[in-house]
């Protein structure tokens, strides 16, 4: 892929996320990280370089991310999938309260929360002043 065509894959993922982190919908303008295109589904795995399957994704979640698709919870016998931002909808996953934490409505979200760790402390922080800021969730 030419340096070109990737300028423009990734300007199309982060129009398609609203300048927004796909995980963890911090905005990058107001983040304190660079945003990467993530893939959903890992090469490895079979996913693709396609918009389909890449995501915008701010650096903390992108390294916290890295391959994975799944993780577990309590019950170390259930494999439970990651979010997906191009088949799922973020709201109906998460939701964050008014200190800036976050709450997984559903297996998937707590599974979410905790691989990427999106209640670290930092981050906790960084969502509520865009909260107070009028700019969060
Ligand atoms: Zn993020």
């Amino acid at each position: 892929m030419s340096e070109s065509s990737r300028k423009q894959l990734r300007k199309r993922i982060a129009i398609i996320a609203s300048g927004r982190c796909e995980y963890c919908r911090v905005l990058e303008y107001l983040s304190h990280h660079d945003f990467h295109i993530e893939h959903i589904i890992g090469i490895q795995h079979g996913g693709t370089s396609t918009p389909s399957n890449l995501a915008y994704s701010c650096a903390w979640c992108n390294w916290k991310k890295c391959p994975n698709i799944a993780t577990i919870l309590e019950d170390k016998d259930i494999l439970i999938p990651l979010f997906n931002p191009r088949k799922q909808n973020w709201f109906s996953h998460f939701e964050a309260d008014e200190t800036g934490f976050l709450l997984g409505k559903t297996a998937i979200g707590k599974a979410t929360i905790k691989l990427l760790e999106l209640n670290h402390a930092e981050r906790v922080e960084e969502r509520k002043r865009m909260m107070v800021a009028g700019f969060y969730p």
